[in-house]
């Protein structure tokens, strides 16, 4: 497929596009940027770009999707292309010094079919020091006809020694309305769901083109029964609810919606932009809520639901947590504290 699919990066497509135009095209790049924005993607895109068959005649470089070249790196079965990555099966996510040797010793060889072998490495803030150590030896005498693609979410996690021999690319987050379209292009969504998917990957558009809408919007629904007037009234109801999502896996995700929810409480208060509301179909009971919340409160609890979040990945008493936030939740949104009965 052409570079069309790649959605917001036409300045960093461009770029590339004038340096093979230019011949001027660099033996490594470092594709960086945020997670699931399209780094990955632009780099297939741009081998098969660069081996297409039958090359579309437009201005710049691009791929026709359709032949034998643009299938087989699509598949990853062409001979002079290569992607090292972290093994999935693995818990650690290290990409192995075994790895890169063996792609080293392909690279050296004359491509087989296209004029350069291309090798693209994802998620290369993961290589181990010896990885990193190989790689840098070839990257410091590339063959003539080798391409390094290494993409990264994490860039300073990489070895500056790395860093220093590829030129860089930075890929920003597309705009939400550009992930919007696509979402309704490519998977025929409908806009409201579109818009609800854009805001919620937050630009991810990777994420986004693969989300379950269904349980996506189940999780949203979920809660917002669990902020309604009814459910934070009780503190019998916030206890139990909070002890019931900490014994499911969904507690931490519970605390991203949780934060959700507010920021879109905190941007009716201050009467800030109506198209960024994620919880539309919430929209009377945020406003009901917002008429006497007390901002200061709700900002206190989204820097506190922060660093629950970052506590998490350590040893954490979900249930506690989402307890004194739920509790701490109620009494910002109620007009003055409620006395805690004991
Ligand atoms: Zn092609």
């Amino acid at each position: 497929m052409p570079f069309r699919d790649c959605i917001g990066h036409q300045q960093s497509i461009a770029f590339l596009q004038s340096a093979v135009t230019h011949e001027r095209l660099a033996h490594a790049y470092l594709f960086h940027g945020e997670d699931a924005v399209g780094k990955r993607l632009t780099a297939v895109r741009l081998a098969q770009a660069l081996n297409c068959e039958r090359p579309p005649e437009t201005q710049g470089l691009d791929s026709c999707g359709a032949c034998r070249s643009c299938r087989q790196i699509e598949a990853r079965t062409h001979p002079d292309f290569f992607i090292i990555e972290p093994d999935p099966e693995q818990a650690t996510r290290q990409i192995k010094i075994e790895q890169v040797r063996d792609i080293e010793h392909q690279i050296m060889y004359r491509p087989l079919i296209g004029e350069r072998k291309i090798c693209l490495i994802d998620d290369a803030d993961r290589m181990t020091i010896g990885a990193a150590n190989a790689l840098l030896k070839t990257l410091e005498e590339p063959p003539a006809h080798s391409l390094f693609l290494v993409i990264s979410s994490r860039p300073a996690a990489l070895p500056a020694t790395i860093r220093s021999r590829c030129q860089a690319l930075r890929f920003t987050t597309p705009a939400r309305t550009q992930v919007e379209a696509a979402l309704i292009l490519q998977r025929e969504l409908p806009p409201a769901d579109a818009r609800f998917l854009a805001i919620v990957s937050e630009g991810r558009i990777g994420e986004a083109l693969t989300a379950d809408v269904k349980d996506t919007l189940a999780r949203q629904q979920e809660l917002v029964s669990l902020v309604r007037p009814q459910s934070l009234q009780s503190i019998g109801s916030i206890l139990s609810s909070a002890e019931t999502i900490a014994k499911t896996d969904r507690g931490q995700d519970m605390l991203v919606w949780l934060a959700r929810w507010i920021r879109d409480l905190v941007l009716l208060q201050i009467e800030g932009d109506r198209d960024q509301i994620l919880n539309l179909d919430d929209l009377a009971t945020l406003e009901t809520y917002a008429q006497k919340a007390d901002t200061d409160a709700l900002l206190d609890l989204l820097h506190e639901i922060e660093l629950t979040e970052q506590r998490a990945t350590r040893h954490l008493n979900l249930q506690m947590a989402l307890e004194v936030i739920l509790l701490r939740l109620r009494d910002a949104v109620t007009a003055s504290p409620v006395p805690q009965s004991t």
